[in-house]
């Protein structure tokens, strides 16, 4: 999602050459990401990348409702997770390094971004403000406004995913304080435009508990 925001902010700045709707735009910028991210791809038959994908086999099966055409895409990387386009979740190899539990918690999280469509739920209010083609005059004089929206509802989707998740756990039998370990096992982070800060993220959690 930070993608999104980062590349609106170009948006602002950078002409539009040709007729695009919003959607599109978002869309590219995604699917760029997407590419380098397929750069740091491992193999399947690695034995990390195996680890990462059993796990998310394991919470695909639980989940009540087929999650349609998901994909799994196992990297090395920067990042931990993250759900691009709804329908693609690159996980980085090193989550085979955390407990089984956390572990579901990441893929689970990343999860819940697809089967709570967030992906059109941003791609519907970026519509809202840019109807039609994007044209600059138009992105610059919703940009703040759409920029604070876009950023809540990121923060909310972030929550939303947070509860998916552990309701996924609890289903697989997994302890309810997992979530509360894999944050101590990470970097504390402050909060961004996209994402709730960990102390945000754990005081959401605590009020599921
Ligand atoms: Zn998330």
């Amino acid at each position: 999602m930070r993608a999104v925001l980062l590349f609106l902010l170009a948006l602002f700045v950078a002409p539009v050459w040709c007729a695009e709707d919003i959607l599109t735009v978002l869309q590219r910028s995604q699917q760029m990401q997407l590419e380098a991210l397929t750069e740091g791809q491992v193999d399947d038959d690695d034995p990390e990348a195996q680890v990462v994908r059993r796990s998310f086999e394991r919470i695909v099966a639980a989940v009540d409702e087929a999650p349609g055409d998901v994909r799994l895409l196992v990297v090395r990387g920067p990042l931990l997770a993250v759900c691009l386009m709804g329908r693609v979740i690159a996980a980085n190899v090193s989550l085979a390094g955390l407990t089984e539990s956390e572990r579901d918690f990441v893929l689970a999280h990343e999860l819940g971004h697809v089967m709570q469509r967030h992906w059109s739920q941003l791609g519907q209010l970026y519509q809202q403000y840019i109807p039609g083609e994007v044209v600059q005059a138009q992105t610059d004089a919703v940009a703040s406004v759409l920029g604070r929206e876009a950023s809540e509802l990121s923060h909310r989707q972030e929550y939303e995913a947070d509860a998916f998740a552990l309701q996924l756990i609890r289903r697989l039998g997994e302890p309810d304080d997992t979530p509360l370990l894999l944050f101590q096992h990470l970097p504390l982070v402050r909060a961004t435009a996209t994402h709730p800060g960990t102390q945000q993220r754990v005081v959401h959690l605590r009020t599921l508990q």
